[in-house]
């Protein structure tokens, strides 16, 4: 548990003053019936599947989600994708110019950018040699207006997960938000930190459907936190930050929770076959580091060059060699078994 926990102290001054935009759908939300006919919010009375505004809480989706995740609803924000959720937590927490942010490099790129977007300082702190948050350094990098610790378990582009006791650690000792994303989190043996949201107020967890649910194309994150801050991201956030077909797709793709389970077990099973075979087999491939995401961070001889043949071959992988303690690294995504049988055969052919 942690205890003396005080958000208002972490929010920015204006969005403490703001009065949130109060769209239509927020001004009428009783009980609607049949007989009812909407002329509050201009617009197009023709009916064509999508010529009403969105709901603006998608509150369908968090239904499922809720029961999903065992998370009740107040306790769930969706947007945009993560990016656009990240981007929320920055905007009400993070004061331009004045307030800094943690991250751990090598790590997902967004947590860099968002920060530059907002005119927010990126303090970097490296992960270990082996790619673990280095607690310690992290603790004395913070001051009074560091507002921000993101850490990406399992990270990208490593794709090993950080360990339970360091996060724990930084829960209790940080004195300003941990944001844990868990894009990877289906793919890993490792549990969600959800189940621990009600003992640390300090901690927001951002999930998204676009890499284990399978539809990146519609756009949709979400994140699991104390409902003060849920409230304070919905505060700001756009008001139908989530379109009606997204909505709709996301609906269902969660009715069909078999199928998503059925690709995860695919994706790590050919996963490990990937690892084994790149480990054995392929003389110039140094390490294949250890994933619990669906894709694997392999070191080469020369990363550069690798990377031009596998084009050259039809097969595009990410070239990481210039992140921090990534030097000649590739990653690979999994890709279906037809995918994976490419990717070998060339990688064997460039020896
Ligand atoms: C892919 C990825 C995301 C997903 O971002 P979306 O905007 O939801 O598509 C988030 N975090 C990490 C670390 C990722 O690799």
């Amino acid at each position: 548990m942690k205890t003396n926990f005080d958000i208002t102290s972490l929010i920015r001054e204006n969005i403490k003053q703001l009065e949130p935009y109060s769209s239509a759908r927020d001004e009428y939300k009783d009980a609607t019936t049949d007989e009812m006919i909407f002329l509050d919010a201009n617009e197009n009375p023709f009916e064509n599947g999508v010529n009403r505004y969105p709901d603006p809480y998608q509150n369908t989706v968090k239904d499922m989600l809720s029961e999903i995740k065992n998370i009740p609803k107040k306790n769930i924000l969706l947007g945009n994708g993560s990016d656009e959720v990240l981007d929320l937590i920055f905007r009400v927490f993070c004061e331009p110019n004045k307030d800094n942010i943690i991250t751990l490099p090598p790590t997902y790129g967004m947590y860099g950018v968002l920060a530059n977007i907002n005119a927010v300082e990126n303090r970097k702190v490296l992960l270990t040699d082996d790619f673990q948050p280095d607690v310690k350094a992290i603790l004395k990098t913070a001051d009074q207006h560091t507002k921000l610790l993101f850490l990406c378990s399992p990270n990208n582009p490593t794709g090993n997960s950080f360990s339970q006791k360091s996060i724990k650690e930084l829960l209790k000792k940080f004195k300003g938000l941990v944001v844990i994303d868990e894009a990877y989190i289906d793919f890993s043996e490792q549990e969600s930190w959800l189940k621990h949201l009600s003992e640390f107020p300090n901690l927001i967890i951002a999930q998204t459907l676009s890499k284990a649910y399978g539809v990146a194309g519609i756009r949709m994150g979400s994140c699991y936190a104390s409902k003060e801050i849920i409230n304070l991201l919905n505060k700001i956030k756009p008001p139908y930050n989530v379109n009606e077909l997204s909505q709709q797709k996301a609906i269902n793709r969660l009715k069909k929770l078999d199928e998503v389970n059925n690709e995860i077990a695919q994706l790590v099973s050919e996963r490990k076959r990937l690892k084994k075979e790149l480990e054995c087999c392929v003389n110039y491939i140094e390490k294949v580091y250890p994933s619990d995401g669906n894709f694997l961070l392999i070191k080469v001889d020369d990363a550069t060059k690798r990377y031009n043949q596998l084009i050259e071959l039809g097969v595009v992988v990410r070239n990481r060699t210039n992140q921090p303690k990534c030097e000649n690294c590739l990653r690979i995504s999994v890709g279906i078994l037809e995918e994976n049988l490419k990717l070998i055969r060339s990688l064997k052919a460039i020896q």
